[in-house]
């Protein structure tokens, strides 16, 4: 699956928020956005504040447009607030569950343990990064992730990671379930999920 492989810190220098996930992102050290400065400062249309709003979103999980496009249209379909239910189901991809539990330091390693087959959904390996986790599934490493260095370091990391409500994670045996959906609080407070509906509903 494709996905955003440029200059890590690009994005966040962007839309000035940290994007990245990691703890030291160029956003602490340069504030100002990428590329040479603007010779004059522009007014920001609605339509150009709600495309930065999609945009921070879509890089934050680390989406390419059209797959992006597909979580929109699927929350659309769902009752009740549409931006709640797109970042529900953004939320609920294995590779965020995963990055949710602390298994992964950033979305993006997160991503490479289940590419790289390290996870199992009870019990069973599953590679698919975009594979949407159930209330009550198991999150657990394979035979072949436990015999990682990877996994050797994250033993220890694990126990300084803080999970959010809905999912409960045993630190000892390095296995997580989802006990709960995703809601409003759950996901990072600088994002807005109502622009993003309004981007794509004009
Ligand atoms: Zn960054």
């Amino acid at each position: 699956m494709a996905r955003y492989t440029g200059p890590k810190c690009r994005k966040c220098r962007r839309y000035g928020v940290s994007l990245c996930g990691t703890a030291k992102c160029a956003l602490q050290r340069r504030q100002n956005p990428p590329g040479p400065r603007p010779t004059r400062r522009r007014k920001i249309s609605d339509r150009g504040l709600q495309l930065i709003e999609k945009q921070k979103v879509r890089y934050a999980y680390g989406l390419m447009e059209g797959q992006f496009r597909r979580y929109y249209d699927r929350a659309h379909r769902g009752g009740g607030v549409v931006g709640n239910n797109l970042m529900q189901l953004l939320e609920e991809r294995l590779d965020n569950v995963v990055y949710r539990m602390g298994f992964g330091a950033t979305r993006a390693q997160a991503r490479q343990i289940v590419t790289h087959g390290l996870v199992a959904v009870d019990g069973k390996k599953l590679s698919i990064p975009s594979a949407r986790v159930r209330v009550g599934q198991e999150i657990s490493f394979t035979d072949r992730g436990k015999k990682t260095g990877f996994y050797k370091i994250l033993q220890d990391d694990i126990k300084g990671r803080d999970v959010p409500g809905w999912i409960d994670v045993n630190r000892d045996a390095v296995t997580g379930r989802m006990v709960g959906e995703p809601g409003p609080g759950d996901w990072e407070p600088h994002f807005n999920p109502n622009a993003v509906i309004e981007y794509y509903s004009r």
